[in-house]
């Protein structure tokens, strides 16, 4: 068998369109994916990542776009799922004006359809550039931008826990609790000091010993070493480093009572959300908790507010009883119950809606949505 036809990967995943982006002198290859914009304008990053091959490259921007809806819909907001892939072999090296230029004129020609991001491998430089040439970025520094979203993703994935908490022990507080952080970089090193100021214990790991360091001097948080960290006892496990990370083998080791954290995709696939579930492990699901970044680039749309894009990731605790609620109705694993009431929403309230440059979207009173953020 061959590998499938870009559109019976897309029919199988329900995309509504794929871009292919190319500029010969810049040598920009990319690929833009639009899952769905049932509910408004798509959103998602862009990510400079090298593939072994463009297969991979498209796979992934499917994967990841589908994941952008599925987190929107979630959160409650009015927008879709999208993602960009710049097919980069070097991710650290710098790339040309032109080529981000080129991938500027690419998303504008959607005329907001895609509304981009920073993701992985991506820079502040590279999304300024790109921004010359089309109003449809977030996530920027300055005027009207929301600029680094990992505080208030750390702030949601701590209102998560405090849930995660009431499940198990019928109360949100944190104090005397053990908590392990998996990976302190940007996320990561926030959520430790919050756990900290709310009184928990705080153990650390990063593959990045100075991370870890001035974690330990500064709010006096145990070092893990990285190979140990998933079997480390605690109340909650939060991982905020890579994705995967919670597959056949890790499972039967961990000795938490809960994971919650940040990190995309923890699953290593749908038999990892049983597995925890038939060890009485309680997994809050990643998309649900670390809705954070995207609640916070979405106030943008309405003019930037940091106090009401907080009130609004603070919502993710309820978002995270309601899984929860679902999961034990329906009698599945928490994970697919996020699946299912992100799945709902879109199919209706979405109705089968396509967003098309110039409708109005759910923050404009009825007026076409022209640019970004509200002159
Ligand atoms: P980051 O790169 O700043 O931090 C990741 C940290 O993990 C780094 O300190 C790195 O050294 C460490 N690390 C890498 N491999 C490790 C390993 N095997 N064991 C332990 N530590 C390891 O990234 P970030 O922005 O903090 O994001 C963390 C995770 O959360 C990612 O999965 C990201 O996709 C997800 N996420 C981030 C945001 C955000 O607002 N930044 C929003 C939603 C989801």
């Amino acid at each position: 068998m061959g590998t499938p036809a870009v559109t019976e990967l897309m029919t199988a995943m329900r995309h509504e369109q794929v871009v292919f982006v190319t500029d010969p002198p810049s040598g920009l290859r990319a690929i833009i994916a639009v899952h769905s914009t049932a509910l408004g304008p798509s959103l998602g990053g862009i990510r400079f990542w090298s593939y072994p091959s463009e297969h991979e490259a498209l796979v992934d921007a499917l994967r990841l776009s589908e994941a952008m809806s599925l987190k929107a819909a979630a959160a409650g907001l009015d927008q879709g799922g999208g993602k960009a892939v710049v097919l980069w072999d070097a991710p650290d090296a710098p790339r040309s004006d032109a080529l981000l230029r080129a991938m500027g004129q690419a998303i504008d020609e959607l005329g907001g359809r895609y509304i981009a991001a920073e993701d992985v491998g991506a820079t502040p430089h590279d999304m300024q550039v790109i921004a010359t040439e089309t109003p449809w970025v977030t996530g920027m520094e300055g005027p009207g931008g929301s600029g680094d979203p990992s505080p208030m993703t750390a702030f949601g994935v701590i209102e998560a826990m405090r849930t995660v908490m009431e499940e198990l022990d019928g109360d949100r507080t944190l104090a005397g609790k053990r908590v392990v952080v998996d990976g302190v970089g940007h996320v990561g090193s926030h959520l430790a000091r919050l756990l900290a100021e709310a009184g928990a214990g705080v153990a650390v790991a990063d593959v990045n010993p100075e991370r870890v360091d001035t974690l330990v001097r500064e709010i006096g948080a145990d070092a893990l070493p990285v190979e140990g960290a998933l079997a480390e006892p605690c109340d909650v496990l939060a991982p905020c480093a890579l994705g995967a990370l919670l597959n056949e083998t890790t499972i039967p080791q961990l000795r938490c009572r809960a994971i919650c954290g940040a990190a995309n995709n923890q699953l290593a696939d749908a038999a990892a959300d049983d597995a925890l579930a038939a060890r009485g492990i309680l997994y809050a699901p990643d998309f649900v908790v670390n809705a954070g970044g995207i609640i916070n680039l979405a106030e943008e749309f309405v003019g930037y507010d940091r106090e009401r894009a907080r009130a609004r990731t603070a919502q993710i605790a309820d978002t995270v009883r309601r899984v929860f609620a679902l999961a034990r109705e329906e009698g599945v694993p928490p994970g697919r119950a996020a699946e299912q009431l992100a799945r709902r929403r879109i199919a209706e309230e979405g109705a089968g809606r396509r967003w098309r440059p110039g409708d109005p979207a759910a923050w404009t009173n009825g007026a076409p949505l022209l640019s970004l953020r509200p002159a």
